[in-house]
């Protein structure tokens, strides 16, 4: 099958409308598309005032979606995209904004489950233009890191800072799923790892850097090795956050990782119960001996919230308080309590992110004293580091 309209129709309708819940071309944002010869060229309708780097992250999504359904597809059209020109129009149909070949997508190796990525630059501190670098680390797998990184991570979005996710949970990648990825390629432009623009943060994660259905046994230079090409050769621009999503445990991987970039801080995640907390006590540690300041525990599973009764029913499980009370022993700040939600997991399934910032639910307002006390940690970590002023407000 050759990479005709209607198969770059189908690949469009794979991209979501910024602006609506539907996609793009159900969203009716899609005015023309032409392709010949594996050559590609969209024009697309643009919100007012959209600034040109939102749209230069769309049009890179549309290149990844192109070329994912052009490798699909085999034939012909396997032969993947050739060059893509994505234009943005305004309402009186003026071309405002022009992204000529957005992203390179990248092969499958047959080898082996890694993919490095080839032709990446060499690293140019993708990292510079970054404010304050968090990592989230746990005890052990299986607590709710990733969930928590995530929606800090979006949660600091959505007050209105630039946030950059990073997953470099090499055991278990779930940001693929947790954020919706599944139908997009990772793209290199400029020789940098281009990260996905979803929800409202840049993303990258190691998912996309190995094949899923291949188990791979990492060893501790193969991890660090794609975990430097994730930091030092992505191309992040200026964030106010960087949040990365450790692998869990104290292990080799861990620390090694921990110790490879500048972080402002680090935040631990635990449940509840005591035998959850003997290995967050051992992960804060970790932390402290490599000088890395801990911002904070948070409680994840505190309490089960049954919220389809009404009012919503709240059971105590794991025996709620376990990780304030381990916190305080540890003379750490205790960031906040996140509750066990079904809308939770669904929506982490779901790869809706912004679906558990319902207002008016526990979990919205669990989540969102969550993320400030993380930005007030990052903010005193900072200054304490010499990196900040304080600032001092009169009114
Ligand atoms: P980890 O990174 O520690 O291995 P994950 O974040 O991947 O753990 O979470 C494991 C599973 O538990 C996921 O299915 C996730 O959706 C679910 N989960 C995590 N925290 C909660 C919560 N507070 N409420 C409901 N489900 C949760």
């Amino acid at each position: 099958m050759a990479l005709d309209k209607p198969l770059v129709m189908d690949a469009l309708r794979t991209v979501p409308d910024p602006g609506s819940r539907s996609n793009l071309v159900d969203g009716g944002m899609v005015e023309r598309v032409a392709a010949c010869d594996g050559v590609v060229s969209v024009r697309i309708k643009a919100a007012a005032g959209e600034p040109a780097a939102a749209l230069d992250a769309l049009a890179i999504r549309c290149a990844q979606a192109i070329a994912n359904i052009a490798r699909r597809s085999g034939g012909a059209a396997g032969e993947g995209l050739k060059g893509l020109t994505v234009e943005f129009v305004n309402k009186a149909g003026v071309v405002v904004h022009t992204a000529r070949n957005p992203g390179a997508p990248t092969g499958k190796s047959e080898s082996d489950g890694h993919r490095p990525i080839s032709g990446l630059a060499s690293p140019a501190g993708g990292a510079a233009g970054i404010k304050h670098i968090i990592a989230v680390g746990a005890g052990k797998g299986g607590v709710g890191k990733s969930t928590i990184a995530l929606n800090i991570a979006v949660g600091l979005a959505r007050r209105g800072h630039a946030v950059g996710l990073l997953d470099g949970d090499i055991y278990g990648p779930s940001m693929p799923t947790m954020l919706g990825l599944h139908a997009y390629d990772q793209a290199v432009m400029h020789g940098m790892l281009q990260p996905f623009y979803v929800h409202g943060i840049k993303a990258i994660t190691i998912g996309k850097l190995v094949d899923p259905d291949k188990p791979l046994i990492w060893r501790g230079p193969m991890a660090h090795g794609a975990f430097k090409q994730l930091t030092e050769q992505t191309e992040w621009g200026e964030l106010d956050y960087l949040i990365i999503d450790l692998p869990p445990g104290t292990g080799d991987v861990s620390l090694t990782m921990a110790q490879s970039m500048q972080l402002t801080g680090a935040v631990v995640v635990c449940t509840p119960q005591k035998v959850a907390q003997d290995d967050a006590v051992r992960a804060a540690k970790m932390f402290q001996q490599l000088k890395i300041e801990v911002l904070g525990v948070v409680e994840n599973m505190s309490t089960f919230i049954a919220d389809d009764l009404n009012p919503p029913r709240e059971y105590d499980l794991f025996g709620k308080g376990g990780a304030e009370k381990m916190a305080a022993r540890l003379g750490l700040p205790f960031l906040g309590a996140v509750p066990i939600t079904v809308a939770l997991r669904e929506n982490s399934d779901a790869g809706e992110p912004t679906a558990n910032f319902r207002k008016g639910t526990a979990l919205c307002s669990a989540l969102e004293a969550l993320v400030e006390n993380v930005e007030k940690q990052a903010a005193v970590a900072a200054i304490r580091a010499g990196k900040a002023r304080p600032t001092l407000s009169v009114s």
